[in-house]
């Protein structure tokens, strides 16, 4: 398992909803968590690892001793959206790149836990940023589609040049064509969607 960078096609997939929780999903979740940490991410969505089902992992400490602080989400829906905040965001999929982003301050969210458990929480400030940002991930919307045309801007250059690397590492055979891509998706979703 890895993090896949943009402008690999499964970050703009839209994910499905997932119909087994079972001990393979739990060790997806794991691995999920384990790699966050060794990132220094604070939320991983499953299909920035390559895997389009409606599942995210949270830890706002971004601390893997905190496992208090540990969430999963499952088939996630955001309820209700209150206020609105500015700030700063980075993402695992764009490294390198930070920028403003505005989003809603307070949420209401309902997910399924791994115990099949429906949950709902509150969300605000810092966690519920996160949150967004990976049902975002999940819908196949990137933080970058959240910025203002001006801060858009401010990194255009970068992002043409992840677009170069990935369209080299594709030509030379690092990263599969698009065809093997929605291939190994589709195949995917037949196993847990
Ligand atoms: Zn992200």
């Amino acid at each position: 398992m890895k993090v896949l960078s943009y402008p690999h096609p499964i970050l703009k997939y839209k994910c499905k909803p997932i119909q087994k929780i079972d001990q393979g999903l739990r060790d997806i979740v794991a691995e999920m968590f384990q790699l966050m940490y060794d990132t220094q991410g604070v939320g991983l969505a499953a299909n920035q690892v390559g895997l389009p089902y409606r599942l995210f992992v949270m830890n706002a400490s971004g601390d893997r001793e905190k496992k208090e602080e540990e969430y999963v989400f499952v088939n996630p829906i955001i309820l209700k959206k209150n206020g609105k905040l500015k700030d700063n965001e980075g993402c695992l999929s764009f490294p390198g790149i930070n920028a403003d982003v505005i989003r809603p301050e307070f949420i209401d969210v309902e997910s399924i836990a791994l115990n099949g458990d429906v949950q709902h929480f509150q969300w605000a400030g810092r966690s519920a940023r996160i949150v967004q940002h990976e049902t975002d991930h999940l819908d196949g919307i990137g933080f970058i589609d959240r910025l203002s045309q001006t801060a858009l801007l401010e990194i255009k250059e970068e992002l043409e040049y992840m677009k170069m690397a990935f369209t080299s590492n594709q030509h030379r055979g690092f990263i599969p064509a698009e065809t093997e891509i929605i291939r190994e998706i589709k195949e995917l979703e037949r196993l847990r969607c």
